[in-house]
């Protein structure tokens, strides 16, 4: 056995494969093909759910995580479905379901609207999240534990090849 194995602790940045799938087995989203997903652990980059199941494995580590809406996207809000005018879009824009947009709510804060259905006159939107609802599966390897830099941490999120942004 080997105590040099890392683990997914709190400040280390850690890259997974994973596949998602729903309780009826579709797959919901994956990792690209060679581009592991990047996350500072401990820094709410990911669910809770995916975190917590991932808090404390090993480098190399296959595992399942399944994450109940509560520790995944939320439960679904009925009330966040609502129709709104067309005009309250751009007019250059071809609405199509499934478009998101980032909208400022009343508290100031920004949040996103999924757009659910099109009709001439009216845009049936969703407030809440695609996969809000849902009971998650998450088929994970964990590809790379390494420590996080301090403008990493400082940041809360990862920063190189994986984790590439601009600021
Ligand atoms: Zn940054």
């Amino acid at each position: 056995m080997s105590t040099a194995t890392p683990s997914v602790l709190p400040g280390k940045v850690v890259s997974i494969h994973y596949t998602l799938t729903d309780d009826e087995g579709v797959v919901l989203d994956k990792s690209q093909a060679g581009k592991p997903l990047a996350y500072l652990h401990g820094y709410e980059n990911i669910i809770p759910g995916l975190e917590s199941g991932l808090a404390g494995r090993k480098l190399g580590d296959k595992l399942k995580v399944d994450v109940t809406p509560e520790d995944g996207y939320g439960v679904h809000d009925p009330e966040g479905v609502q129709k709104v005018p067309r005009a309250a879009f751009p007019r250059d824009i071809d609405l199509r379901p499934g478009m998101q947009f980032s909208a400022e709510n009343d508290g100031g804060g920004s949040g996103t609207i999924w757009i659910l259905s099109v009709a001439d006159e009216h845009v049936m939107i969703d407030l809440n999240h695609p996969l809000a609802g849902k009971t998650l599966h998450f088929d994970v390897t964990i590809a790379e534990i390494r420590d996080a830099s301090r403008e990493e941490v400082s940041h809360g999120h990862p920063h190189g090849p994986e984790g590439h942004h601009h600021h």
